[in-house]
């Protein structure tokens, strides 16, 4: 299927490494130009380079986007470079943790990693978006349907991400602005990686997490993440607006006792056989 790319222009965040790199290289294959707004320097240019070498134009802008001077500098140097924005990627953020014990101060710092840049993108992207008859696609995460214990801003900031779907999709529709949302659970990306790192037999974390995952029990990849994220940044979704989309292998919503790696299945094809 042509994705119809070809002369459109995308601005991610975080698109330089996990998730965000998958969306960008894949947009990159699909033939769109891409912005990719993030922290280091020498990481985000090593990789223009290497997307230069291969023919395919992707602008490196340095940015904190807990910074919405930051938010707003890229909007504008994508703008500058390309002279549109059809699509916006918020990306970024990162399961920080910060707990009902940690306090207010270090709760509003989570949202500021995981929600508030969210809105302050949309915000500064807004005019060219409207021009472009553009669309908004967010990631958030499993998080903020199950809890996970521990981490309430980047719950509630993934809270918010849903709400904030439903209600740019409705606020933007007069301009033909879509808006959607794909949740993550468990994706194998330098993210995880380090989490798992901490724990105490990583292998065996890994391995644990795994046999819950209903689909061939192991991580969804961050190319199948990617191509979905497209795909609805696409023409080809050109009538879905407002979807919360859960690509995880069905690790959120489908029943553990018939679907855990090694569960005794009395259930569906697999317990007929
Ligand atoms: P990752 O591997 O850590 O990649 C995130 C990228 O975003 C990194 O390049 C990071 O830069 C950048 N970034 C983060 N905060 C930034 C900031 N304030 N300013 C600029 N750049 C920033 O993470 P990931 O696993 O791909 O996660 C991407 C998204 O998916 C996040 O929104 C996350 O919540 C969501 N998600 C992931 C999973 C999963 O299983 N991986 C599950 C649910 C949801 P640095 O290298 O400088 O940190």
């Amino acid at each position: 299927m042509d994705l119809r790319l070809d002369d459109k222009v995308a601005l991610v965040t975080g698109g330089s490494k996990g998730i965000g790199m998958g969306i960008v290289r894949c947009l990159l294959a699909e033939g769109a130009r891409v912005a990719n707004v993030n922290r280091s320097e020498a990481e985000g240019l090593a990789l223009e380079q290497e997307y230069a070498a291969q023919g395919k134009d992707c602008l490196f802008i340095q940015g904190d986007l807990t910074d919405v001077n930051a938010c707003r500098n890229a909007v504008e140097k994508a703008l500058d470079r390309f002279g549109r924005i059809d699509i916006l990627i918020n990306n970024a953020g990162v399961n920080d943790g910060v707990g009902l014990d940690a306090g207010p101060d270090a709760f509003l710092t989570s949202l500021q990693r995981n929600l508030i840049h969210y809105y302050a993108m949309a915000h500064y992207a807004l005019e060219a978006l409207k021009t472009s008859r553009g669309c908004i696609v967010n990631i958030g995460s499993k998080v903020c349907v199950t809890g996970q214990g521990g981490t309430s801003g980047y719950a509630a900031a993934k809270g918010a991400i849903n709400g904030l779907t439903r209600e740019w999709a409705v606020d933007l529709a007069p301009w033909g602005i879509r808006v959607n949302t794909v949740l993550p659970a468990e994706t194998w990306t330098p993210l995880y990686e380090r989490c798992l790192a901490e724990m105490d037999d990583p292998e065996q974390a890994r391995a644990d997490i795994e046999r819950l995952i209903p689909l061939e029990h192991r991580f969804t990849t961050i190319e199948e993440l990617a191509d979905t994220v497209v795909f609805l940044a696409s023409d080809r979704s050109s009538h879905t607006t407002g979807q919360i989309l859960f690509v995880d292998g069905g690790y959120t919503h489908l029943d553990r006792k018939c679907t855990a790696s090694g569960a005794v299945s009395e259930f569906g094809a697999a317990g007929e056989s």
